[in-house]
Formats: C-alpha cells, sequence, structure tokens
C-alpha cells in the first residue's frame, strides 16, 4: 500500500524500509495538525508528496534533503517541524538580542517574505515570533524588530543581509536548533556559498541541530553542502529523476 502510494507521486526516499517510518497521507496524523486548521491552510485537504514523505522524517528529528519542483509545497514541508521543534523545546529565558533558535535561509528577498508569512501564521498560533531580514531595505527598521521585547525565534534571511547582522552583532545563531536552506540550488547560482558557510558556521556544530536542505536540482555544489552541513541526512526526491 505504501509502494504503491509512492510510485503513483513519483516519491523516492534514500532508505525507506530501514527507518520503519511511513509517509504521513493525513494531516490528522501529524501532532501539530490542530495548527493546520487556521487559516490559511483549512483550504488545504491533504499533505502534498513532498509534505507527505518528508515530515515523517523531519518530526522525528532527521536531516532531511528535499529534493522538489517549484511549487509542490515545500514551505510548509519546513515550516511544520520548524514549529513542533521549537514549540516541543523550552523557550530560553531570555530571547533579548535576537537569539533565534531557527533560521532559514532564502535565495530572495521575495520568497524570504513569502516564506516569513507563511510560518507567522503558525508561529503566532503557538507564541513564537518570526523576523524577516533581507537586502534592500533599511537596516534601521529590521534591527529595530530584532530588538523588540518579543524576540526573533525564528529568522527567515537572505544570505547576504544576515551575514551583515552576524557580523554587526545585531543576531546570534548560537541557540539555533533548526536550520533551513530553502532553494540552495538558486543560492549557489546566485553565489551566495561563502554567506551560507558563514551562517551555518555561527549556528551549533550540526551534530546539535536539525538542518533541512530543499533544492529542485541536485548539481555537485548542492552535494557539496550537504556533505559539510548535515548529518546522514535521508534524501526524499518527488519527481522522475535519475541522480
Ligand atoms: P514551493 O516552495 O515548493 O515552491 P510553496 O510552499 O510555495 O511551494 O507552495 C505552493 C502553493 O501550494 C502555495 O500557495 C501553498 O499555500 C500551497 N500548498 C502548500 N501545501 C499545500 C497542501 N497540502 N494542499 C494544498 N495547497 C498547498
Ligand atoms: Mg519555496
Amino acid at each position: 500500500e505504501i509502494k504503491t502510494f509512492l510510485d503513483e507521486k513519483e516519491i523516492n526516499i534514500s532508505e525507506p524500509a530501514a527507518t520503519g517510518l511511513r509517509p504521513i497521507l493525513n494531516f490528522s496524523q501529524i501532532p501539530a495538525s490542530k495548527l493546520l486548521s487556521k487559516k490559511p491552510f483549512a483550504s488545504f485537504t491533504t499533505p502534498t508528496p513532498i509534505q507527505s514523505a518528508s515530515w515523517p522524517f523531519a518530526l522525528s528529528g532527521r536531516d532531511v534533503i528535499g529534493i522538489a519542483e517549484t511549487g509542490s509545497g515545500k514551505t510548509l514541508a519546513f515550516s511544520l517541524p520548524c514549529i513542533e521543534a521549537l514549540n516541543s523545546s523550552p523557550k530560553p529565558k531570555s530571547t533579548r538580542g535576537a537569539r533565534a533558535r531557527a533560521v532559514i535561509v532564502s535565495p530572495t528577498r521575495e520568497l524570504a517574505m513569502q516564506t516569513h508569512a507563511a510560518i507567522s501564521v503558525l508561529a503566532e498560533l503557538v507564541g513564537l515570533s518570526a523576523v524577516c531580514l533581507y537586502g534592500g531595505a533599511s537596516k534601521d527598521e529590521q534591527r529595530a524588530l530584532l530588538r523588540r521585547n518579543s524576540g526573533a525565534d525564528i529568522i527567515v534571511a537572505t544570505p547576504g543581509r544576515l551575514k551583515d547582522f552576524l557580523s554587526e552583532g545585531d543576531v546570534s545563531l548560537a541557540d539555533v536548533m533548526f536550520a533551513v536552506l530553502d532553494e540552495a540550488d538558486r543560492m549557489l547560482d546566485k553565489g551566495f556559498e561563502d554567506d551560507i558557510k558563514q551562517i551555518l558556521g555561527a549556528c551549533p556544530a550540526r551534530e546539535k541541530r536539525q538542518t533541512l536542505m530543499f533544492t529542485a536540482t541536485w548539481p555537485t555544489s548542492v552535494r557539496g553542502l550537504a556533505e559539510s552541513f548535515m548529518v546522514d541526512p535521508i534524501k526524499v526526491t518527488i519527481g522522475k529523476r535519475t541522480f
């Protein structure tokens, strides 16, 4: 039955049998499913293939590589496990100085803003805050958001601006437990490799955090990122692809 589902949806999981984890076919199977009854998720009836296949691993704490094309629902694929991870661990006493516990890196300002809008909906439902940092806009306004009393549990950012804020001491990633590289292939195409290395280098060691990476393609450069920054990642591929 599972094999039929995986074949039908063209889902390939790098170690399907060994893990004992089954795809999530229904929103009711996930602990945080209550969250999804809220707008704008209320209209979603079933998880998309990348959500079905990656959630069991991401929710169990594994590092996950998701390879799927645009429009396949990757934002919720990483946002839900991110919220779950933060919500089920104790919140540090002081969030002042923007000690983020999750960081999501996006290739463009537009994508960062879209992701921030989507994850903010979930975050607010459980009392977490998310801040969006991107270039081409006032640093002072973004710095003010980082310094709010509500803190910044989740930072969604483009690589260049986040690197600037890191080096200027406005952001600390020392408490990050959940890191996401979204559209990793596009970030490398745009020359952000060094920024990404600095950002992940400012997070706790890869053994001490969970790292998710999403990409539409799987070139050597993206494999290199996975090798350097992930621990025994499970690879979930959607669509007919041979790598
Ligand atoms: P990607 O990041 O893979 O390009 P998005 O996460 O931006 O895709 O999702 C694409 C669209 O699909 C968005 O409008 C999103 O709200 C919608 N979507 C995501 N998950 C579901 C779902 N399970 N059911 C219906 N629509 C969904
Ligand atoms: Mg996306």
